[in-house]
């Protein structure tokens, strides 16, 4: 089983897609292991998105990300890490398949409604980033 780290990002959560983007999770055989809604400070998206930070897009995408509340999760599968990916759909919604998240839900490239992460590396990251172990249990 692997674990991946997801979230739903302000502009999800603002337009009350929370239930709809858990719905597509659970359809598609993801446990989810943990969960937690809150908002990022500024200083907590910076530190989540550290790989990002010399890119020109870094001080907008952590302002977006700490602009509004945001659901945080640890979803299990076998292969989550790419099977959540690829349930999400491309970075740009414009450039994502039909029937991912991005391509049904996001707006643009800023405002992308969720994020998973890329490797196992950054998977341990991310998880350990908010959650504790006694904050993750599987069924
Ligand atoms: P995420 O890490 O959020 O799941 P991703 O792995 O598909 O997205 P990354 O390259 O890690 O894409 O970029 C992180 C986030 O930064 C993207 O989700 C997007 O919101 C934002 N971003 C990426 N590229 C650009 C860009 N060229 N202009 C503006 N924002 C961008
Ligand atoms: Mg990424």
């Amino acid at each position: 089983m692997e674990r991946t780290f997801a979230i739903i990002k302000p502009d999800g959560v603002e337009r009350d897609l929370i239930g709809k983007i858990l719905e597509r999770i659970e359809s598609n055989g993801f446990k989810i292991v943990a969960m937690k809604r809150t908002l990022l400070s500024k200083a907590q998206a910076e530190g989540f998105y550290d790989v990002h930070k010399e890119r020109p897009f870094f001080d907008g995408m952590t302002t977006t990300m700490s602009s509004g509340p945001v659901v945080l999760l640890v979803l299990e599968k076998e292969n989550a890490i790419a099977d959540w990916r690829k349930l999400m759909g491309a970075t740009n919604p414009a450039d994502a398949e039909a029937g991912t998240i991005r391509k049904d839900f996001a707006e643009n490239i800023e405002r992308n409604t969720s994020h998973g992460s890329d490797a196992p590396e950054t998977a341990a990251f991310e998880i350990a980033f908010f959650f504790s172990q006694t904050e993750i249990h599987s069924h």
